[in-house]
């Protein structure tokens, strides 16, 4: 098979297309004929570049989030066909640790990654285990089938198993433009809950409102936190969903009700915050980190993709050998929704 292999970290345009042997899946794996793939921040671009924390050994084959067909089966596999349309997780659990028999996979004791601990999906072929995929359903394509997984099951675990959120809720969700934020207004609205969307530009608030936000918030011409007060007559907002970090905080917590909840999982716009812990116990807040999901959560999210429920947003496909111009589009946030790589195959 072909494949996108990293001998160097660094630029983007390190990645070279060349023949490599093909895959086998082993025991619990499948094989995978990759047609798309999702490019992500950390886990594909950063990866790459060398400073996302993990450094794989070289050579290696990057790509997270791979989606196509199921075309072999290893040993004991019985939960998917040959012939599946599926996306593939891009966090690897054992399923066998103390953590995962609690049921927190998230915390697995030997946590892995699908293009981080192993070969990814930016080749013709990728082998996964079956544990980490997601059917397709039959109206979606496989670049929207790669927009599922680690937005979905991320924006799962966040508001829904962290954030308890409730239909009593409103939820401020920031960054509502991204694939997370677009999965965490729609898991949001399928709890009944009220939603204030905020973003940067108003075609990215546009698209929140299409995909049920009650209310939507400009930040660049705003002060979301007094906006977040005004819509809900100075009470402020039970739950904010963080996934920027420092560049918000205050205003994230200016704009929390009595006993609020702030969840977050990440910090792009920053780590390090100032905090007045006196605030905090006053207004009796409660702060939640989140990292990965649980298989409940995967496996909800599963169930409501399949039912039409939760539907991934794609804001553009590129060619694989145009990577580095989809990374571009992610890093100037100019998306909406995924940037999506397709796999060159020779049929
Ligand atoms: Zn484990």
């Amino acid at each position: 098979m072909k494949a996108a292999v990293l001998r160097e970290f660094g630029r983007l345009d390190n990645l070279s297309w060349e023949e490599v042997p093909d895959p086998s899946p082993g025991p619990g794996e499948v094989l995978l004929r990759v047609r798309a793939a999702a490019v992500n921040r950390t886990l594909d671009i950063e990866l790459i570049e060398g400073t996302s924390g993990w450094q794989p050994p070289l050579p290696h084959i990057p790509g997270s989030e791979p989606a196509g067909d199921v075309v072999a089966l290893g040993p004991g596999v019985e939960t998917v066909a040959v012939g599946a349309r599926v996306a593939a997780m891009p966090a690897l659990h054992c399923g066998t640790c103390s953590e995962c028999l609690l049921g927190y996979a998230n915390s697995c004791l030997h946590a892995g990654g699908l293009g981080r601990s192993r070969p990814g999906g930016y080749a013709q072929f990728v082998a996964v285990p079956a544990r980490a995929l997601i059917p397709i359903p039959p109206d979606l394509s496989y670049a929207e089938g790669a927009a599922i997984p680690q937005s979905f099951t991320t924006a799962w675990h966040l508001l829904v198993t962290r954030a308890e959120v409730q239909p009593e809720d409103t939820v401020l969700i920031l960054g509502a433009a991204g694939g997370l934020g677009i999965a965490g207004i729609q898991i949001a609205k399928l709890y009944g809950a009220r939603v204030i969307a905020v973003a940067g530009s108003d075609e990215k608030l546009r698209v929140a409102r299409e995909l049920g936000a009650d209310h939507t918030i400009n930040h660049r011409t705003h002060d979301f936190a007094e906006e977040a007060l005004r819509l809900t007559n100075g009470r402020g907002v039970d739950v904010v969903y963080e996934n920027v970090g420092a560049a918000t905080w205050e205003k994230s917590l200016r704009s929390l009700a009595v006993r609020g909840r702030l969840v977050t999982c990440g910090t792009q716009g920053g780590a390090h915050i100032a905090f007045d812990l006196r605030d905090f116990y006053r207004r009796q807040l409660t702060l939640r980190g989140s990292a990965g999901a649980t298989e409940r959560d995967v496996e909800r999210v599963r169930q409501h993709v399949a039912a039409g429920h939760l539907r991934p947003r794609v804001h553009a496909v590129f060619p694989l050998a145009r990577l580095p111009e989809a990374a571009a589009v992610i890093l100037e946030r100019q998306n909406i929704g995924k940037v999506i790589v397709e796999i060159p195959q020779d049929d």
